[in-house]
């Protein structure tokens, strides 16, 4: 049991990602509330820091040292 929860995080993360996909250009100038890496919350002060922060903390480190396209 709870499963629903995580399935309903899961279908919000898939359409977001996919939004974000069709929208890159746009969704730089949102601020969003989560990740869209994994799903976590931004915290405030970073989404004000950085307004149009699409990622969490560590999951921007991450594509910064790590993983690069
Ligand atoms: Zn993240």
């Amino acid at each position: 049991m709870g499963d629903i929860v995580d399935d309903a995080q899961e279908l919000e993360y898939r359409l977001r990602t996919q939004s974000l996909a069709c929208h890159r250009i746009r969704a730089a100038e949102l601020v969003l509330e989560n990740c869209v890496e994994c799903g976590e919350p931004i915290p405030d002060a970073r989404r004000k820091a950085l307004r149009g922060a699409l990622r969490c903390i560590g999951c921007q480190s991450e594509l910064e040292t790590g993983s690069r396209l």
